[in-house]
């Protein structure tokens, strides 16, 4: 790709940035600056390069999407990450989200279902210069033990309900953004454990693709 390329792209997401988010509320400046600079057009597929700034979700193969940059500001914003925190992700689809958080935390755990798309997730971040995301191959209905706790979880993917083993991993003073629902539609939930009790807090609406989990939720 060109420098001028570049130079239009980095346009486009300072376009984004002001008046798909900010213009709608979104306040948290490090998730604005995270948002100014991490290159979504890297990760949607070359064919849809040229909408990778536009208000919508877009494919990313295998029947998964990446979500809008909207939802994606908000649950960050309400996921509330500092600086020296470690994250898990659940669904880490292009490893556009997973990027996100690698410039807001300390450590990133993404885990992905399907092998193909957390190869090229993994792939790609690695290119792309991001020491500090690991992403893992499995069920990420189960969390990731050997990581655990966690002082933010991100799912993103839609689940019925909220999986026990994703909460038992959350840390104390740690919050989970998770999408709760049936599959046409479902609710932002912001889970916080405060001296060891779990408090939620009811968000937005949203559409994500379904949490496919092979075992019974625990
Ligand atoms: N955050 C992603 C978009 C996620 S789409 C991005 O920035 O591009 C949701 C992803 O969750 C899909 O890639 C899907 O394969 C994955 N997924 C669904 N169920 C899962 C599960 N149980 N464990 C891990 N990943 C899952």
């Amino acid at each position: 790709m060109s420098s001028s390329d570049n130079e239009v792209f980095s346009l486009l997401r300072r376009r984004m940035v002001s008046s798909q988010l900010r213009g709608r509320g979104i306040r948290d400046e490090r998730v604005l600056a995270a948002m100014e600079r991490a290159p979504r057009h890297e990760f949607t597929g070359e064919q849809d390069r040229d909408q990778a700034y536009q208000d919508h979700p877009l494919p990313i193969g295998e029947g998964q999407t990446i979500s809008q940059p909207y939802i994606v500001a908000l649950m960050l914003e309400l996921l509330e990450v500092s600086p020296d925190a470690k994250v898990l992700e659940v669904g880490t689809g292009s490893g556009y989200v997973a990027a996100l958080l690698a410039e807001l935390a300390a450590e990133v755990i993404s885990i992905e279902r399907h092998g193909a798309l957390a190869e090229r997730a993994g792939e790609l971040l690695r290119r792309l210069g991001y020491r500090n995301v690991t992403v893992i191959v499995g069920d990420g209905s189960l969390g990731y033990q050997p990581a655990a706790p966690y002082q933010a979880i991100l799912v993103s993917a839609a689940a019925a309900e909220v999986p026990k083993t994703l909460l038992a991993q959350l840390a104390e003073g740690g919050r989970m953004v998770i999408p709760v629902g049936g599959p046409e539609v479902q609710q932002l939930q912001v889970i916080h454990r405060e001296n060891g009790q779990i408090h939620t807090i009811l968000r937005e609406a949203c559409r994500f693709v379904p949490l496919i989990s092979d075992q019974t939720l625990r």
